[in-house]
């Protein structure tokens, strides 16, 4: 939920002057938006952090750089003598704090500095929060090889293709069942069910037990009865003298089980089987295996089917490349050809369905879409669910495709839709077949792995053995085993940002900026100064954008024009030479004090002072 937020922060000083003439004060503090007080941020504090020294000793160490503050970013590492173990490398994506930012990828500084012992990277499954960051980070730690499952590793290589001009990186192609020794540490690979085909669970083999990373994970069961395959994948794992379970909390929010996939394919079957007219189905392109089902049950039915959306179309042919599908001949048509086919025969399979402005979904229901243009007989069928954060591009998506007249059926009339992770009833049978001494929740935001915390102890696992970790905190497994503990020093994770080409953790004074521009706009005040008499040639100007509308605001024009000229003829009384820099930033100080106290408002002030 998104509350709208009076600002009453007193105004920044060094706003505007700070950027056209440093100013030594600038405070280089985040201010963080008032809204969403639950949940702890951290962008960048200050630069000096102290890197923990590696260790020498016998301890093991879990590290997590990412994903354990947010649903995103996911990257756990870890470490033993002279082996560091890397898993998953993701991005998240931003939202209105971040203006203008592409999205936010793990901090790597504590890699970066150790990279002479990283002997791998390790990727449960093909999800960009798992995957996307790869391109950023890879060759800063050394690019050691990455091995992933088939569908993943195709993924990245597709990534990777995006960056023509990075060196070439090595990945390997693992399967469940797999295992080999990296360094003083072994790895072994196990199936999990997801959403995406190859996701795999890892259990990495260390001197005094296993540590198991659950990776995406739900299972699949009937009337929450594990099937035998899951039992089987688990029960192998749970053989093992398991030290610490690193496991999914995304959906530990939710009791029970998830609703069974097969179920939910039952339900669109019945869809595509009973409704006239053409079905238009919007899904998540990540969902490849529902994509897949739903082009199986048109071929089923007899219907033809056109894909819309780059990325619908790019997974498609990924899980033909690696070999787990392929749609018969004539199944695939071309939007542009759907007149050609009576209207019960076609299935537009599209993205969009979160409401995103220019996807298919969204072009097709306001009438900007080429070939397809909707009409009362049409069905959509939203297969997804309301990504938090999205709910009005959902709604307005909702009501254009109502204004047609059309049938609509979402995941809340109807079962249509399940994600990719375990709830509460999953996530504790898990653990219990896993049986590990020690456990951490992890893949969330921090109410996700206090409640996650909570039903493991309630399964019978003891608060002293359950660590639950932020962003760069060091978990210790000391005394052979015996004892587990987050000790005080911290990985840096102040957050890394990718802003089109650049990447960087310094860019809070440029999104702070942003912030401000966005919410409050920009007010320019441009003033002459005659240098032989002191004073201003003629009345400043003043520029202003998305601040207030200034036709209807002379007063408060006439008295900022007062003060600039008061401000600017008071500062450089006697000063010779002028001092520019300073009278800036007095007439920044002043206009900004002069506006917030009058509007309430602090618009980015910008002086712009000549002497002639
Ligand atoms: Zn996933």
């Amino acid at each position: 939920m998104k509350i709208e937020t009076k600002k009453t922060n007193p105004p920044v000083k060094q706003v505007g002057s700070g950027r056209i003439s440093p100013n030594k004060n600038r405070i280089r503090t985040y201010k963080q938006p008032d809204t969403k007080t639950s949940v702890k941020k951290t962008f960048p504090e200050s630069k000096a952090k102290v890197i923990p020294k590696a260790i020498n000793s016998e301890n093991i160490r879990i590290i997590t750089l990412g994903g354990v503050e947010e649903v995103g970013k996911n990257m756990t590492v870890i470490e033993y003598k002279d082996d560091i173990l890397v898993f998953d490398c993701g991005i998240q994506f931003v939202d209105e704090d971040t203006p203008g930012i592409d999205f936010i990828i793990p901090n790597t500084k504590y890699l970066e500095e150790n990279k002479d012992r990283i002997k791998a990277m390790i990727i449960t499954h093909g999800h960009l929060d798992h995957i996307a960051a790869i391109p950023y980070i890879i060759h800063k730690i050394g690019n050691p090889p990455i091995y992933a499952g088939n569908i993943a590793s195709l993924l990245i290589k597709k990534r990777m293709t995006e960056f023509p001009h990075l060196p070439e990186i090595d990945i390997k192609i693992v399967k469940p069942k797999e295992k080999f020794r990296l360094g003083n540490l072994g790895v072994k690979f196990f199936e999990v069910t997801h959403s995406i085909p190859d996701s795999m669970g890892i259990s990495v083999e260390t001197p005094y037990g296993n540590i198991v990373l659950s990776g995406d994970y739900k299972l699949e069961h009937v009337d929450e009865i594990p099937t035998e395959k899951e039992k089987e994948n688990w029960g192998e794992i749970g053989k093992d003298n398991n030290l610490l379970f690193i496991s999914d909390s995304t959906n530990a929010e939710k009791k029970g089980f998830s609703v069974s996939e097969k179920y939910i394919r039952g339900n669109i079957e019945e869809i595509i089987k009973n409704i006239n007219g053409r079905i238009i189905v919007g899904a998540f392109a990540s969902q490849f295996n529902r994509m897949i089902a739903i082009i199986e049950m048109a071929e089923k039915y007899n219907k033809k089917v056109i894909l819309e959306g780059r990325s619908i179309k790019t997974n498609l042919e990924i899980a033909m490349r690696a070999g787990i599908f392929e749609p018969k001949k004539g199944t695939l048509i071309q939007a542009k050809d759907i007149s050609a086919y009576p209207s019960d025969k076609i299935l537009v399979l599209a993205t969009g369905a979160q409401g995103e402005e220019f996807a298919a979904l969204m072009r097709m229901s306001t009438k900007k879409h080429k070939y397809i243009s909707l009409n009362n007989r049409d069905t959509v069928v939203l297969s997804s669910s309301i990504v938090p954060g999205n709910e009005i591009s959902v709604q307005k998506l909702m009501d254009n495709l109502y204004r047609h007249d059309l049938k609509v059926i979402h995941y809340q009339i109807s079962d249509i839709h399940s994600g990719g992770h375990g709830r509460e009833g999953e996530l504790k049978w898990a653990a219990k077949m896993v049986n590990a001494k020690y456990f951490m929740p992890a893949y969330g935001w921090h109410s996700m792995l206090k409640v996650h915390a909570e039903a493991i102890k309630s399964i019978g696992v003891k608060d002293k053995d359950i660590v639950i970790p932020d962003n760069g905190s060091i978990v210790e497994i000391s005394d052979k085993g015996k004892k587990i503990q987050i000790i005080k020093e911290k990985a840096p994770s102040n957050i890394t940002m990718v802003d089109g080409f650049s990447i960087g953790d310094i860019q809070e004074v440029v999104i702070r900026d942003r912030q401000n521009l966005a919410q409050d706009g920009i007010f320019v005040v441009i003033a002459t100064i005659d240098t032989n008499t002191g004073k201003l040639r003629k009345s400043p100007d003043i520029i202003s954008r998305g601040f207030i509308y200034l036709r209807e605001s002379k007063d408060l024009l006439k008295q900022a024009r007062y003060i600039t000229k008061k401000t600017v003829e008071t500062t450089i009384k006697g000063m010779k030479p002028i001092n520019f820099d300073l009278v800036k930033k007095e007439v920044t100080d002043n206009i900004s004090r002069y506006l917030f106290q009058t509007t309430k408002k602090k618009p980015i002030v910008i002086p712009v002072i000549l002497g002639v």
